[in-house]
């Protein structure tokens, strides 16, 4: 039986934690987690409406996914990535049989930040080309070549030396950067804005243009319809490789395999992990297509990692991918999409005048809350927080929901499992913690 108090008391001793001011965080202790739901160290119950980071896309303590990491730790613990292993290669067989058409080869990683990491590195020695374009509004991950491709504030503090990063804007009406008024004129400035950065930093210098198939983590953008066919014609024009970063949008979360078959895209490289084994041992990875990969067949290719490809992490990928095929999860999570979510959170913003657009689809949803619906001015500063904020996020909790909160959004992300009834219920949460958080700042 494990002490929480002392848990607690360890962790704010000897635990460092990722984007934080240490002396001010309060991490809650959790002490047990099944499927959509979480406990911390006072028993009280959650429904996680995060899946973490955007992860346990099959909810937590998936028995299947457990099983198979227990069965693989009794059999091969680990071995490294030279040798061929079981569950590695059945892991690469099954993801590309879901990747676009083409992307047949998996280079595994630790996660998303070196997955794309890589992917840039395979661009640059394939091209020849050394400059990397990609959007403001998005995250690509921690490391230093994945920090500075992200366009959201996370880069700021940590932008010494941009490596030939270029960063453009992308479509997103809502706060459009083209002054379009409608999807279609957003659309299609985007993607002149594009041309013309390709143009001005010169075609044959750039190697790659990286981009979310839908930005997670600044705001859920959902592209409009023909975006992503327009990048791809651009870069197939100029000899750019087209990376889709699907550490986030990938494995059913956008209600598809991938988010780029919503414009039935195929890019050149593929970035994945998260949802690939729902996060239960760490794993990213890059699905390359043949040229790419044609490019290191008589040539070694200069990277690796002691964990490529880590058994356990592999066991569990299978596990997730092959639950997912036969329990139907990603037409579970379109349907929820159209159903529960899109309605019921578009009704929500009937009620509440702090929620200025409601956009998303499958289970991956966005709040974006402003302090004023005229002018969308938001409820919290970009890259910062607000009391309203804060007290948004202080009612959710008291109600038994976990938000995950981003500046002035609350984005609806829970397990791709979550049943409709849970999904019905976090709404409710989120109706009644929205209104007591505007009472409470009357
Ligand atoms: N790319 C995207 C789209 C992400 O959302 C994330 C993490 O949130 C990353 C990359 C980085 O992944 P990791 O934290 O596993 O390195």
């Amino acid at each position: 039986m494990t002490d929480p108090q002392r848990t607690y008391e360890l962790d704010r001793k000897h635990v460092f934690h990722s984007w934080s001011a240490q002396a001010e965080i309060t991490p809650m202790v959790v002490t047990k987690a099944d499927g959509s739901w979480l406990w911390d160290g006072d028993g009280n119950r959650y429904l996680d409406f995060t899946s973490q980071l955007v992860f346990t896309n099959l909810g937590h303590q998936h028995p299947r996914v457990v099983k198979a990491i227990q069965e693989q730790a009794a059999t091969l613990c680990t071995i490294a990535p030279v040798a061929a292993n079981d569950a590695r290669s059945e892991a690469a067989r099954l993801i590309a049989s879901h990747t676009p058409e083409g992307l047949d080869k998996v280079f595994f990683t630790n996660g998303g930040a070196d997955a794309n990491e890589h992917a840039i590195r395979m661009a640059r020695l394939h091209t020849g080309r050394h400059k990397v374009l990609s959007r403001y509004r998005s995250y690509h991950g921690g490391t230093q070549l994945a920090i500075n491709l992200t366009g959201d504030p996370r880069r700021w503090p940590n932008d010494h030396a941009s490596d030939g990063v270029v960063h453009f804007f992308g479509p997103f009406l809502y706060r459009s950067a083209f002054h379009a008024t409608t999807e279609a004129e957003e659309c299609e400035r985007a993607l002149a804005h594009l041309e013309q950065v390709i143009a001005l930093e010169g075609p044959g210098t750039i190697a790659a243009i990286l981009l979310e198939s839908i930005p997670g983590t600044a705001g859920i953008m959902v592209p409009p319809p023909g975006y992503l066919t327009g990048v791809r014609e651009l870069c197939d024009r100029h000899g750019i490789v087209l990376i889709a970063d699907e550490v986030m949008a990938g494995f059913g979360r956008a209600g598809r395999w991938f988010a780029v078959e919503h414009d039935a895209v195929v890019p050149d490289l593929l970035t994945f992990a998260k949802g690939v084994n729902s996060g239960y041992v760490p794993l990213g990875g890059v699905a390359i297509n043949e040229a790419i990969a044609a490019t290191f067949d008589h040539r070694p290719y200069p990277g690796g990692l002691t964990y490529s490809g880590h058994p356990l992490a592999c066991a569990a990928a299978v596990a997730t991918i092959t639950t997912m095929e036969e329990d139907r999860v990603v037409e579970h999570a379109a349907a929820l999409g159209e159903e529960v979510f899109g309605p019921g959170l578009t009704e929500l913003a009937g009620r509440h005048d702090w929620i200025g657009e409601v956009r998303g689809t499958g289970v991956f949803w966005a709040l974006d809350l402003v302090a004023d619906r005229t002018t969308r001015e938001p409820l919290a500063p970009y890259g910062g927080s607000s009391p309203a904020m804060g007290a948004v996020i202080a009612a959710c909790k008291a109600e038994g929901l976990l938000p995950f909160a981003n500046f002035n959004r609350i984005h609806v992300v829970p397990p791709l499992t979550i049943s409709a009834e849970d999904a019905r219920a976090g709404i409710a949460m989120l109706d009644r913690a929205l209104a007591k958080a505007a009472d409470s700042l009357v």
